[in-house]
């Protein structure tokens, strides 16, 4: 009875809601209970689903109402004819009950609103994008970003008058903020859109600063351009950017939040407000995770701080070892902070430097690779923030098609080799790249 009807047409359909626990525990005696411990049953009830212990998969294209009245009522509230939103689950392009217990238990670690579950990290991004810009608008974003949101920011949106300026990931507040004011000159500014540390630079974005320049030059501005930060690389665990000022958090999922290689996903944290927007977006264009992959990734959630926290003790070992090796020329990792500028802007944002660096080997090329190909544990894939270590070549992988000039500007050379650090033993991992650097020339 429902589907494409026509309220669907009309309005398109914002929140639907599912029952939940009518009384969650986030506390108890006073005691804000922390995510690790909320991971395993927030925002599920298990009495509503004939008392199984973890939530069933709801496949399910559609959902069945109890009258016509009901029907009309959830309808009144999805299309904002009646405010308040839906009362039940109406369509499964709109939600389902695994996307929205996995919404709810990704918002707890970053104290957030509310969240959206995606197909993929891109659709994530694209579907944000879709819903915030407009015909003449500027992007402001940090660069380098990932390879295809700088696609999708320039080429395709660019068909659609949206132009862009960029600055350097690690500028200064001066410097950011000369971008944001030609930006201004320009149109109607979006967004700012960060991604940070930046990949495969690991070159970390001033976040306050951001945020201090934005308040200061739209102070009183009828629009005020949300701030929207791509953490991937640390979060959820190591950086919270809403704490720092950020509007809304864009994740792959597919990375550490998924953690086992095994599924692709993404996620939008925020403010009602701006989520509600994206909501109505990713109704209409249908970008929301399907309910397997929801299921896998709050079997996931339920893991990821003793992941991440092994991925991140490990990774500091591995290159306190690796940094010495006489086949080694530098180690670019957020431990190890570049200069001054970085160090600062670590301490004031970060509480871990993660698990994934870059490791430029003396030599080129054939260094280079002689060294991944004698890897004996660590995978050779793109991707990251798997339990399994994984190294690539990003200059002739993932950056293969960057031209040259831009390579360099990036320091994406053929003797850089990327790695993400998996949950292994250190040690065997250490004894792993051990053997793999005496494969070297
Ligand atoms: C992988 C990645 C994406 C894209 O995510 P998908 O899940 O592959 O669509 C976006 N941003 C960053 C920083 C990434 O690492």
């Amino acid at each position: 009875m429902t589907g494409e009807t026509e309220a669907d047409l009309t309005g398109v359909p914002a929140t639907p809601n599912r029952r939940r626990p009518k009384a969650p525990i986030t506390e108890i005696d006073g005691r804000k209970l922390k995510p690790a411990t909320l991971m395993m049953g927030h925002g599920y009830d298990p009495s509503l689903s004939e008392g199984s212990l973890k939530p069933p998969i709801f496949l399910t294209s559609t959902f069945a109402f109890e009258s016509a009245a009901a029907g009309k009522r959830h309808f009144e509230g999805v299309t904002g004819i009646r405010p308040g939103g839906a009362e039940g689950l109406v369509y499964s392009r709109f939600n389902g009950p695994n996307q929205e217990i996995c919404e709810d238990r990704l918002s707890v670690w970053e104290e957030a609103e509310d969240a959206l579950l995606f197909s993929s990290g891109m659709s994530a991004i694209a579907t944000t994008l879709l819903a915030l810009v407009q015909p003449g608008d500027v992007i402001v974003h940090s660069a380098p970003l990932y390879a295809a949101t700088e696609s999708l920011i320039g080429r395709i949106l660019g068909r659609f008058g949206i132009q862009w300026l960029d600055f350097p990931a690690g500028a200064s507040k001066v410097e950011i903020g000369a971008v944001i004011e030609k930006a201004k000159r320009l149109g109607r500014v979006a967004l700012l859109y960060l991604e940070s540390p930046a990949n495969p630079t690991n070159v970390l974005v001033d976040l306050e600063a951001v945020v201090a320049q934005r308040d200061a030059l739209f102070a009183g501005a009828e629009h005020v351009p949300p701030i929207a930060i791509d953490n991937t690389f640390l979060g959820p665990l190591w950086h919270k950017p809403i704490a720092h000022g950020a509007d809304l958090v864009i994740y792959s999922l597919t990375k550490y939040a998924g953690g086992h290689s095994d599924l692709v996903a993404g996620g939008v944290l925020g403010s009602n407000v701006l989520i509600n927007n994206i909501r109505l977006m990713r109704n209409t264009i249908g970008t929301i995770l399907d309910p397997h992959s929801a299921w896998m990734l709050l079997r996931s959630l339920e893991t990821l701080e003793l992941r991440m926290s092994r991925a991140g003790d490990n990774a500091a070992k591995v290159c306190a070892w690796l940094r010495d090796q006489p086949q080694v020329e530098k180690i670019v990792y957020l431990g190890f902070p570049e200069n001054e500028r970085q160090a600062d802007i670590y301490r004031r944002h970060c509480t871990g430097a993660g698990s994934t660096f870059s490791l430029y080997l003396k030599g080129g090329e054939a260094e280079a690779f002689a060294f991944l190909d004698a890897l004996k544990i660590a995978k050779l894939a793109v991707s990251l923030g798997g339990t399994e270590t994984l190294a690539s070549h990003p200059a002739a992988m993932t950056h293969l098609s960057v031209p040259a000039e831009r390579k360099k500007a990036l320091a994406i050379s053929d003797n850089m080799v990327r790695i993400s650090i998996g949950c292994e033993d250190a040690d065997d991992l250490i004894a792993d790249f051990a053997q793999a650097l005496r494969h070297i020339g």
